[in-house]
């Protein structure tokens, strides 16, 4: 694959940026300097760095987030800043996507990723991919309101009612809320239609994986092939 045609899959923007990055010797590959926008290279496995900074070749690229509150999951937000400032821009010009998005006040796993069909599947409501929460709530949740998430609540617009797939409570405030859907504000309509108020909001797992330890809140990285796998 010419080098030039390697920097624009990767998101360095078009073509002819690409081409002058290159040209104008601030493009390394293996090691090496590469003036030639048009040398061929094996992109599998391949590590190049641009200014300095190195890069990876991604066919496809998947980025576990520990989201942190006050960003919105919108390229275009209303009242607070986007979730991809905190990206850099070669990964923004990939047109990577949450899956799914969280509330401006919501904490925790945040996938993204441009794989196209991966982020289809991971949304659709077919697979109910099982998305678990830490709620907490501003009145202490007794055991007849844990049965009621389980059984299932009436929200506004939904004609049945929209069930927990398991719900644990971990003190009297503080409840683990497993829901198969991904409708709108659902948690927090949830926790409203038990009549109590959910004051804070963390995703912890999304199918088998688990929000990494490692990840502050802000801190994102490159998916391992292992985490990958639990989603896949
Ligand atoms: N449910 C909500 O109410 N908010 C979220 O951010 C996610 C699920």
């Amino acid at each position: 694959m010419k080098l030039e045609q390697i920097l624009f899959s990767q998101g360095f923007g078009t073509r002819k940026t690409c081409r002058i990055l290159i040209q104008s010797k601030r493009v390394n590959v293996n090691g090496a300097l590469c003036e030639d926008p048009y040398s061929d290279f094996e992109p599998n496995g391949m590590q190049f760095s641009v200014d300095d900074e190195i890069w990876q070749f991604r066919e496809k690229t998947y980025i576990v987030m520990n989201k942190p509150a006050g960003y919105e999951c919108s390229n275009k937000p209303k009242h607070h800043t986007s979730i991809y400032t905190l990206f850099p821009s070669p990964l923004r010009g990939r047109n990577i996507q949450s899956i799914g998005r969280l509330d401006e006040d919501t904490t925790g796993l945040l996938v993204f990723s441009d794989d196209g069909q991966f982020i289809h599947r991971m949304e659709s409501p077919r697979w109910k991919m099982p998305k678990v929460y830490e709620v907490t709530t501003k009145h202490p949740v007794n055991s007849d309101r844990i049965a009621a998430l389980c059984k299932g609540v009436m929200l506004d617009d939904e004609p049945v009612p929209v069930a927990a797939l398991s719900c644990k409570q971990l003190s009297d405030c503080l409840i683990e809320l497993t829901i198969g859907e991904g409708k709108y504000h659902q948690v927090k309509r949830m926790i409203a239609a038990i009549g109590n108020r959910a004051e804070s909001l963390k995703r912890i797992s999304i199918g088998r994986l688990e929000l990494p330890k490692d990840l502050a809140p802000g801190q994102r990285r490159f998916m391992t092939e292992d985490e990958l796998g639990l989603l896949k």
